[in-house]
């Protein structure tokens, strides 16, 4: 029987530290604004949103909703972000992805300010986690590292298997138990012996995008598994990229689907977006 890594708790605990913080620092004169980018009304977008102003407005952070019809420009959005780039009273700055196809998704990453990109995506924030270096980091795999380290699971010295190399889950997550001394191997769609390798992870991570397809063969005893995956399945009940049912009997720590590694992303956003008022107010 595994150990149940509850999300839900762990997101809840940090929410509720940083609205203690947040408190604190409006005692001494300072606040917090994250600005909220959408374009167009993709529903499942807006669920997103609505869930990151919700946050913010129990933490008791200020969130400025832009919202943008479908057929805004890359200048006209590239413009509202350099305005909020200029603003002082704005710490933090988000646009939901993904962007209608007209608008090429780098080009927006890139023109927030890396001070601002509390979804740590900019190329620089990036390039700083690569090189070991303070800034922004994707706010699902810095969501697991708080997982691991508020269930006591030691990271230094473990084999760590990420299986996915996205830019948002994968290739961050990695870096990240990189910094945390793991010795890391990364799956990806092209690599021929995963079943393999990843029965010989210590810590197994999946970020695969494909609803259960990750077993108990895949899987070591005793090992922790981490599941990313969000999905609906035929009978529209949310799981993961596991089997849940096969892999818990086999594994020492597993996070469900839901209540596991989901409701992290948001409190990482949130935890972000106190940094980034923290170092731009020098509080
Ligand atoms: P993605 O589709 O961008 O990446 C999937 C990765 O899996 C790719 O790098 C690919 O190389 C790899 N892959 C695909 N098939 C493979 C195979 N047969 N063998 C080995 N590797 C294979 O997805 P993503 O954005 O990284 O997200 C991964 C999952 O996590 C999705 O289910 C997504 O919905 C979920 N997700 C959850 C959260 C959250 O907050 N919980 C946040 C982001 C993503």
């Amino acid at each position: 029987m595994a150990n149940i890594i509850d999300g839900k708790q762990i997101s809840a605990d940090i929410k509720e530290e940083l609205k203690q913080e947040v408190a604190r620092l409006k005692e001494v004169g300072h606040s917090c604004c994250l600005a909220v980018i959408q374009v167009g009304s993709d529903p499942a977008s807006s669920v997103y949103v609505g869930n990151k102003k919700k946050a913010c407005a129990y933490i008791g952070i200020e969130s400025l909703a832009y919202e943008l019809p479908e057929e805004t420009t890359e200048e006209e959005l590239l413009a509202i972000i350099e305005q909020l780039n200029q603003d002082d009273h704005v710490h933090g700055i988000l646009c939901q992805l993904p962007l209608p196809k007209h608008i090429n998704e780098d080009r927006v990453i890139a023109a927030i300010s890396p001070e601002k990109d509390v979804d740590g995506f900019h190329p620089q924030n990036v390039g700083a986690l690569v090189i070991g270096q303070k800034g922004f980091v994707s706010c699902t795999p810095a969501g697991i590292i708080q997982l691991l380290k508020r269930s006591n699971i030691d990271i230094a010295g473990k084999h760590c298997v990420v299986i996915g190399r996205s830019n948002i889950v994968g290739k961050p997550m990695a870096l990240l138990m990189l910094r945390e001394n793991a010795t890391v191997t990364v799956c990806h769609s092209k690599t021929s012996n995963l079943k393999e390798l990843c029965s010989q992870a210590d810590i197994l991570i999946v970020a695969i995008g494909k609803p259960r397809f990750i077993g108990a063969e895949y899987v070591k005893d005793g090992a922790v598994v981490i599941d990313v995956g969000i999905h609906r399945d035929e009978n529209n009940k949310l799981c993961g990229d596991v089997r849940y049912e096969e892999v818990e009997p086999k594994a020492s720590y597993i996070t469900p689907v839901p209540g596991g590694v989901g409701p992290m992303t948001i409190a990482m956003l949130m935890n972000n977006c106190v940094e980034a008022m923290k170092s731009s107010d020098l509080c």
